[in-house]
């Protein structure tokens, strides 16, 4: 399986979404881009929405049939580990092998130094194609590293190799991720994470390591932009290096999680890929379920006060519902306005409130932020809330689909 050269990841915690997603690639096509749409869907999204892996499958048919879309499209099982795996080998063509938990925890001693010897050819300066200074390698650092990532990248070789097993013959593309851990990775750890999984003969398509700043849920990043572009722009010559030392696959380039909403980095990043002709998977998930809410509030009646019912349980939830997000999330209780005071807002209010466009004095990232991870309270409300979903269909499609292609597609990939 060769993925595409750009790939754009959609979530959709109701599964309601799919076609204006969809629409939202057309409208690139339209426009002269070539962008190719992936599903994805989390164990853990699953297990709160009360949704299955094969769901998540029909409703990437349903929408590419309804859409008449020809080309190819993938269905993520997103972050998925040994323990879950199982359940997405039917219904996904894509996987993303997560194992930031296994990130520090030590291999063994053998394979460390294995690994140390193995990378000989590469110790002194190393210099890469792209990159102005060349990176300084000792035994000490690589082994440095390999105590950091290589039992993670073994327990990756492991799952990997589950999916093949259990595919019996069927493609796939595999995904590495390492970006839910605390401290970001060098571009000197991600080329020695890619030598990593060349040994353990993983056929990586993409690799999410985690950048440098903050990619808070549904926000615009934080962080400094200098220095995430020259680590962004080293990431991309280590990837096209080690794609012809280690013999990964031609088509391997780097994904960017928690990718929606970032509007600051994106014209670096839409520079840097064209610059060096190189591909790029974005995964989104969040943004859309906004929309949603941003939808039922501009439609009104109950509508509105779905929206409103969902900041106000959020808020009375604060603790429960951001504790699972805590470190991909900067909210200021101190700055989310009073549940009654948002009882009074009217549509424009609500809308201005959430709608992430930063030139409205109105928007607030951190009401934003927190109606980001309460989904679950909405999934609560089970078919009242789908049903709204349902009623104001084309109001809601109308968000879903220009907050992907405006703010999100065109930016990056355009
Ligand atoms: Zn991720």
């Amino acid at each position: 399986m060769t993925l595409k050269k750009y790939t754009f990841g959609m979530g959709d915690r109701f599964a309601h979404q799919g076609q204006a997603q969809l629409t939202a690639i057309l409208k690139a096509r339209d426009a002269g881009l070539s962008v190719h749409p992936v599903w994805n869907k989390s164990n853990r999204e699953h297990m709160l929405v009360k949704t299955r892996p094969e769901d998540l499958r029909a409703e990437a048919d349903a929408a590419v049939a309804a859409l008449g879309w020809k080309d190819a499209y993938y269905v993520d099982a997103d972050h998925i580990g040994l323990k879950t795996v199982d359940g997405f080998i039917r219904s996904s063509d894509f996987f993303t092998v997560d194992v930031a938990d296994f990130v520090g925890h030590p291999a063994s001693p053998e394979s460390v130094e294995a690994f140390v010897s193995s990378m000989s050819p590469y110790l002194g300066a190393l210099s890469i194609p792209g990159i102005a200074d060349p990176f300084q390698l000792t035994a000490d650092s690589v082994r440095a590293v390999a105590g950091k990532f290589l039992l993670a990248v073994q327990e990756a070789g492991k799952i990997y190799r589950r999916i093949l097993d259990r595919k019996e013959g069927r493609p796939f593309a595999t995904e590495c991720s390492v970006d839910e851990t605390d401290k970001p990775q060098t571009p000197v750890d991600l080329f020695l994470i890619l030598a990593m999984i060349a040994a353990e003969h993983i056929p990586a398509e993409t690799i999410a390591p985690k950048f440098t700043g903050r990619f808070n849920k549904g926000v615009d990043y934080v962080g400094d932009l200098a220095q995430f572009e020259r680590e962004f722009e080293q990431d991309l010559c280590v990837i096209a290096f080690a794609v012809k030392e280690f013999g990964l696959p031609g088509s391997l380039k780097l994904s960017v999680h928690s990718g929606s909403d970032k509007f600051s980095l994106y014209g670096i990043i839409n520079r840097l890929i064209k610059k060096h002709g190189a591909g790029l998977h974005v995964k989104t998930a969040g943004t859309t379920w906004l929309e949603e809410v941003i939808g039922l509030a501009e439609a009104g009646g109950e509508g509105l006060e779905i929206a409103k019912e969902i900041y106000a349980a959020a808020v009375s939830r604060f603790a429960e519902l951001t504790a699972p997000y805590a470190p991909v999330i900067d909210i200021d209780p101190a700055r989310l306005p009073a549940s009654a005071v948002v009882e009074t807002w009217d549509s424009a209010a609500f809308v201005a409130a959430l709608r992430h466009d930063q030139k409205n004095p109105a928007y607030n990232l951190h009401f934003r932020q927190l109606i980001h991870v309460s989904f679950k309270v909405a999934a609560e409300m089970g078919s009242r809330y789908t049903d709204a979903l349902k009623a104001h269909e084309a109001i809601i499609a109308r968000n879903v689909t220009a907050n992907l292609f405006e703010r999100h597609i065109m930016p990056i990939f355009g």
